[in-house]
């Protein structure tokens, strides 16, 4: 139950409806991205056409649900919005897409998640708008081709190495989603809270951009965190002071880093010698799930510089011991 894990919280769900951007101007940062989608949005509307189909990939929390909302809101159609668990059988996977509107966006989050047979009915209906299906059983059984309405698929996944390429092939729009800057994370910490109606100085809402690990998610779970701190232990302003007190109650450290980073790099350090260390045998060692490490815990470390990814494995660097007060010498004896 971690305050800065990225993954969606029950108690973010209300605040995170409220604090949705639902215009690619309001959406802060990914510049790159937005540049590429705007063109594309335009490029579609000029047409009249449905957008191709977008595939955005990073990790969790930095906004994809957010981007394919609003994807939805400027092309100024409507949007079905499931996930790759969710569908769990072919039929349900046709019912949906038999309901979509001519140019509808239909948003699958965790699209690596889908089985097999289900992903097999997306390649026609992504490619010729169609989906093929079998009537009756046996020697009689013949195959029937239903059209549907031409739409834009949107999937979301933390790795695009995670889908089969057959499926990824089927994205005619690529977009990686990074890790926000600090200046970033600091406007949205300062947009949300003007949308939360609370008072913040600059130097707080930059301290609680700093401690976000690069992700929106958690700036604003922070942000909403600090502001009850400030409610009760102060007159409800966020000033610096408050933000730096309750962000240390909080035990989120000036970099962001809590328990569970200094846990892995701290078993990198004492157990393996600063490594290097394979992922499972990492996994292992700090009880962590190995695709959570690769997908969560390490883009933020190695964005920070903490840890290498090596052939041989994972290496914890100088910086990383520096920030833990940790000399290498004394963690190698
Ligand atoms: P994902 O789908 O990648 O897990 P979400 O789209 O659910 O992430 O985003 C999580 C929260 O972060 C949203 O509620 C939204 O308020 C906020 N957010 C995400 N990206 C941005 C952004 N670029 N600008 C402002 N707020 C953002």
């Amino acid at each position: 139950n971690r305050i800065i894990s990225s993954t969606l919280k029950m108690e973010d769900y209300e605040i995170e409806n409220t604090l949705r951007p639902r215009t690619l101007n309001e959406y802060i940062g990914q510049d790159k991205v937005k540049e590429k989608l705007q063109i594309f949005i335009d490029a579609a509307k000029m047409r009249n056409e449905s957008l191709d189909h977008v595939l955005l990939y990073g990790p969790p929390g930095l906004g994809k649900t957010t981007l394919s909302n609003i994807i939805a809101n400027e092309l100024g159609v409507n949007i079905r919005i499931t996930s790759g668990p969710a569908i769990e059988r072919p039929g349900d996977l046709a019912a949906i897409l038999t309901n979509l509107g001519e140019n509808d966006v239909l948003f699958i989050d965790e699209i690596h998640r889908l089985n097999r047979s289900v992903e097999e009915i997306l390649y026609p209906a992504m490619e010729d708008y169609a989906l093929d299906i079998i009537i009756g059983k046996g020697p009689s059984a013949r195959s029937i081709r239903l059209d549907l309405s031409k739409f834009t698929l949107i999937g979301a996944t933390t790795r695009a190495g995670l889908l089969t390429s057959p499926l990824r092939d089927r994205f005619g729009v690529i977009c990686k989603l990074d890790l926000y800057r600090n200046e970033d994370l600091n406007k949205i910490v300062y947009r949300s809270a003007a949308i939360l109606g609370t008072e913040i100085e600059d130097r707080a809402a930059e301290e609680i951009g700093k401690r976000a690990r690069g992700t929106p998610r958690i700036a604003n779970r922070l942000l909403k965190r600090v502001r009850d701190f400030a409610q009760v232990k102060g007159n409800g302003k966020i000033s610096f002071d408050i933000a730096v007190n309750a962000l240390d109650l909080l035990e989120v450290d000036d970099l962001g880093l809590d328990m569970v980073d200094r846990n892995i790099l701290l078993t990198i350090i004492e157990k393996f010698d600063g490594g290097p260390v394979g992922l499972d045998t990492l996994a292992a060692a700090t009880g962590e799930e190995r695709n959570t490490i690769e997908d969560v815990y390490e883009p933020f470390l190695l964005q920070l510089g903490f840890i290498q990814r090596t052939p041989k494995g994972r290496i914890v660097t100088k910086l990383a011991y520096e920030h833990l007060s940790i000399k290498e010498k004394d963690a190698m004896r």
